[in-house]
């Protein structure tokens, strides 16, 4: 044997993505910029999820009765999770093929609180929400979404700075001249969370005795646009996100700059291989869930009883007498990608990764064994049995993949919500597109991982056994 055969033979190495067909990479993209440049919150993914899936012939399984093979159904939890079935052929105890990805991502929300006047403004405060540089989120564009309901129990819905005829807001920040002793600081306190705060007005009402006028002005504003006070805001849930639509990156257009990547770049194929799917073997399913970016906590978060109602629900339609054993014996024996992003390596900061194992955009989707912190704190760490199923099949069906980790050993790490369904038993492993600015207000992708990640996910749903 040749040395050039030996090393074929022997080595592994990584494989471009970018093999696939590029007309289709580069039109898939096109259907995820659309998705993720109209759909910023959870609320916005999960509306735009059911409607999408309605189209698809899926039903609330609420309203139905009676499943057989082939049927589409949906469950959602208060407007911000969702899980998806397409019943399979087999019986469900034999387990399910699912791909569980999460819709919320780093944001700042607003306290209950939030108004005030300062310095002839009108200010709102805001608590972040996910880990963040909070340096990076200020003098950018912002967009306000989320709803808040008014004395009569009316809810708004709100998409404002989407448009570029609609107002946008705006954190201000110190300028270079005078930033001698704030660049000395650490980066984690050159802007602390208490700056964070939004300019939403500056007009103050044409009567000199008023106080805060430019605060009642803009509560005017507010109640004759949409009938609320500033008492409404104790109850209301808003998010303020970057105003910037996904964009083509590079002179050959093969990378997206986008916010919120993290995790829709995973929820989106996850999704739309399922919409695609017709009369499975195995019962597929896809969730998407919340609360993701602070632990997969409360009740629309992956560590709630959500999905396992969902799952009970199925199976009691099923069959009425054995409903929660099934769904038991249906959780045990499924096999789950846990979809969510890795980091890939920076070029700008090599020193950060472990080279070798470090996944790189434009390789395919990443599969990751273990995720955590130090010694796999808090980590799923996935059998060997089941990767190697997945190795094999994604190998036989062409599927261009790589491995990752997020980044050297001892530095830092991150979780995702494949523990909480590793928890009923089943066969998990983490699987999704690598990320560039991870949880900055944009974040990069390359389109190629993009599409191999949804071919990855179309070929899992179909497993047979
Ligand atoms: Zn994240």
């Amino acid at each position: 044997m040749t040395t050039k055969e030996l090393e074929e033979k022997l080595t592994y190495k990584k494989k471009s993505a970018w093999k696939d067909d590029l007309k289709e990479i580069m039109d898939y993209a096109e259907g995820y910029k659309t998705f993720l440049g109209e759909n910023k919150t959870e609320r916005e993914c999960v509306d735009w999820a059911i409607k999408t899936a309605e189209l698809n012939g899926f039903k609330n399984i609420e309203q139905v009765k009676t499943v057989k093979p082939g049927d589409k159904l949906y469950r959602q939890h208060h407007n911000k999770c969702v899980v998806l079935f397409v019943v399979g052929k087999d019986d469900i105890s034999e387990g399910m093929n699912l791909c569980a990805s999460h819709i919320d991502s780093p944001r700042l929300d607003l306290k209950q609180v939030p108004l005030y006047e300062d310095t002839n403004q009108a200010v709102l405060k805001t608590h972040y929400y996910g880990g963040i540089k909070k340096y990076q989120w200020t003098t950018l564009p912002l967009a306000m979404h989320g709803v808040i309901f008014d004395k009569e129990g009316k809810k708004h819905s709100f998409a404002l700075g989407e448009n570029p005829d609609e107002p946008v807001f705006f954190i201000s920040e110190l300028l270079i001249h005078l930033s001698g002793e704030q660049m000395a600081r650490p980066a984690t306190k050159a802007v602390v969370a208490e700056q964070l705060n939004i300019i939403v007005g500056h007009i103050p009402l044409d009567d000199e005795d008023a106080k805060e006028s430019v605060k009642l002005n803009t509560l005017r504003i507010l109640n004759e646009q949409y009938g609320i006070t500033e008492e409404d805001f104790l109850s209301a849930e808003i998010e303020f996100v970057p105003v910037e639509k996904p964009r083509d990156v590079g002179f050959d257009k093969g990378m997206i700059v986008a916010y919120g990547h993290d995790d829709r770049v995973c929820a989106y194929p996850a999704f739309s291989a399922l919409m695609e799917m017709k009369d499975p073997k195995r019962t597929t399913v896809c969730v998407l869930a919340d609360k993701e970016e602070i632990g997969s906590v409360g009740s629309t978060g992956l560590n709630s009883r959500f999905f396992e109602n969902a799952v009970n629900e199925l199976t009691h339609l099923i069959d009425k007498q054995e409903g929660t054993y099934l769904a038991r014996k249906a959780m045990e024996n499924s096999y789950v990608l846990s979809m969510d992003v890795n980091a890939c390596l920076d070029g700008n900061y090599p020193d950060a990764f472990e080279k070798r194992n470090a996944a790189i955009a434009g390789y395919g989707t990443v599969l990751t064994k273990y995720t955590g912190h130090g010694g796999k704190s808090g980590s799923n760490d996935a059998n060997s049995e089941y990767i190697h199923k997945l190795v094999k099949l994604f190998n036989e069906n062409g599927i261009v993949f790589q491995t990752g980790e997020i980044g050297k050993v001892d530095l830092g790490g991150g979780g995702t919500v494949a523990l909480y369904l590793a928890s009923y038993g089943a066969n998990v492993v983490d699987m999704g597109v690598g990320v560039l600015s991870m949880h900055a207000p944009y974040e990069l992708i390359s389109k190629a991982d993009l599409y191999s990640t949804y071919k990855a996910s179309k070929v899992f749903y179909s497993i047979e056994d």
